[in-house]
C-alpha cells in the first residue's frame, strides 16, 4: 500500500492522501477525514445501510398504486450485489404489484435527471421525496452528508438548507468519521 501526501494549503495544514491498494482501489482523504463515497458514484443502501460500490450495483425503487401518489422512493443493493444474496436474500421491498423499480443507472447523469423531472410533472408523486432522491443522485456529496446536515443546521455549521458544495463538504468534514 502506497500513501502520498500533497500539501493543499500549507497554513491549514490540510493534506491530500491518495491511497493505492493491492486490488488498485482508491481512496481520497482530506485532511483526517475520509471521504467514505465516491460523489455520485457511490450510494448508501436504504435497506441494509450497506454502501452501493458502484452504479451497476443499485436499483430505485418506489411505490406506484393506483390510488396512492408516488411515493417510498428509495436507492438499494441489486439482488446479486446485496450483502444477503448469498443467504438467497436481497434488499428490495417485498414483491408487490404496486413496486416500480429500475436499474440506477437510468436515474443518473442528465438523462436520469430528465427522467425524475418527469415524475415531478406527475402531480401524484411526493414532491420532497423527489427533491431528496434528485439531491442524492445528482448533487455531489449529498449521499455523505445528508445524514449529518439536520445536526449541522442546528449547531450552525451551516446556515441555510440550500445545500451547495462547499457547505457539503464542511459538514462530511465536520461529521464524516462519526
Ligand atoms: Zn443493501
Amino acid at each position: 500500500m502506497k500513501c502520498r501526501y500533497i500539501p493543499i494549503n500549507e497554513n491549514k495544514k490540510a493534506f491530500h492522501c491518495i491511497l493505492i491498494t493491492n486490488n488498485l482501489t482508491r481512496k481520497i482523504f482530506e485532511g483526517e477525514k475520509e471521504m467514505k463515497l465516491n460523489p455520485l458514484q457511490q450510494f448508501i443502501c436504504d435497506e441494509c445501510q450497506g454502501v452501493i460500490k458502484k452504479i451497476d450495483d443499485g436499483w430505485v425503487e418506489w411505490f406506484d398504486g393506483d390510488e396512492d401518489p408516488l411515493h417510498g422512493f428509495r436507492i438499494v443493493h441489486a439482488s446479486e450485489a446485496s450483502p444477503r444474496f448469498e443467504e438467497g436474500g436481497n434488499c428490495n421491498y417485498p414483491e408487490s404489484a404496486d413496486v416500480s423499480d429500475h436499474y440506477l443507472k437510468v436515474f443518473t447523469g442528465s438523462d436520469g435527471l430528465a427522467w425524475l423531472l418527469a415524475f415531478f410533472e406527475r402531480k401524484s408523486a411526493d414532491p420532497n421525496e423527489l427533491a431528496e432522491i434528485i439531491r442524492r443522485l445528482h448533487i455531489p456529496h449529498y449521499e455523505e452528508a445528508r445524514h449529518y446536515l439536520e445536526r449541522a443546521y442546528t449547531a450552525r455549521i451551516i446556515d441555510d438548507k440550500v445545500y451547495g458544495q462547499e457547505d457539503l463538504k464542511k459538514v462530511i468534514k465536520e461529521y464524516g468519521n462519526d
